[in-house]
């Protein structure tokens, strides 16, 4: 049986970076991310093995070392941990922080900024609360029902970094349609649209397709959703979930990742389905 991995798989940039530089802080003292760091249930245990746990404001005392994740906070969030005396070491992704930056910009030069996103997402809701009454929409759909409410006005436009670039034009289309001025700004980051594109075409190539990431990452799941549309799509979490009956009569097997799944989990799962290649 053939191995194939995907070309782009796993950790992004910003999450490899956030958990750098929390195991980068381990040591004495207390030391806590603020929410969990990644959704990864291996990953949040080998941060408590290290005495990093997860905390919120309420629980916040003076000399506390808080670890932001890679999402962001809103700034008045950001002010009520410093104000409660924590250090803070700020994780947030340099591509999230990049939207705040340009979307506070547009403000202050008199746009009124519309972002592109989930309005529950932790990245959405740390941008809009730093900025003067944003309008947040999901869809080209949601741009054109509220064309009479930014008819003929200065607006600034952002993305939420895992948005389409099909859904990003969709919006801006409509914007520039009904707009007196658009300020945009495409903060859009690739990783994730990398990550669907690879795995697809990994599944293509694949009598079956192994997931490995957290059931409860969004990112993940969306991975083994795309891949079950192409060919037979197992999701598990780490390699003590690997069946070896899943690969009899199977040819090639095909691996990815989701953006919250480290390195060695990966790795484990490889290593394993290498043995079974040899059974
Ligand atoms: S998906 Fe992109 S923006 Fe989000 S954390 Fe990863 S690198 Fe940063």
């Amino acid at each position: 049986m053939e191995i194939i991995l995907a070309k782009n798989k796993g950790m992004c940039f910003g999450v490899r970076r956030a958990l750098d530089l929390a195991f980068k802080a381990a040591g004495p003292g207390r030391i806590y991310t603020y929410g969990p760091l990644v959704h990864n249930k291996d990953v949040v245990k080998d941060l408590e093995d290290k005495g990093i746990s997860i905390t919120e404001l309420d629980d916040i005392k003076q000399g506390d070392l808080i670890i932001i994740r890679a999402h962001g906070v809103s700034d008045k969030e950001l002010d009520a941990i410093k104000k409660k005396g924590a250090e803070v070491i700020d994780a947030t992704c340099p591509f999230v922080s990049k939207v705040k930056k340009d979307a506070k910009e547009m403000q202050e030069k008199g746009f009124r900024v519309v972002m592109l996103g989930q309005k529950d997402h932790p990245e959405i809701r740390g941008i809009a609360e730093s900025l003067r009454d944003p309008i947040i929409i999901s869809s080209t759909e949601d741009a054109r029902e509220m064309k009479q409410e930014i008819k003929d006005k200065r607006i600034g436009f952002v993305s939420q970094t895992t948005q389409s670039e099909k859904s990003f034009n969709g919006v801006l289309e409509v914007l520039k349609d009904v707009c007196a001025e658009v300020d945009v700004s495409n903060t859009i980051c690739n990783a994730t649209s990398e990550r669907q594109e690879s795995a697809k075409r990994t599944a293509s190539e694949s009598d079956i397709m192994l997931v490995v990431g957290d059931k409860r990452s969004a990112n993940t799941n969306k991975l083994a959703e795309l891949c079950s549309e192409i060919t037979e799509t197992r999701h598990i979490e780490n390699v003590s979930e690997l069946r070896p009956e899943w690969f009899k009569g199977m040819k090639t097997a095909g691996i990815t990742a989701g953006a919250s799944t480290p390195d060695w989990i990966v790795d484990e799962v490889v290593d394993r389905l290498k043995q079974i290649q040899q059974i």
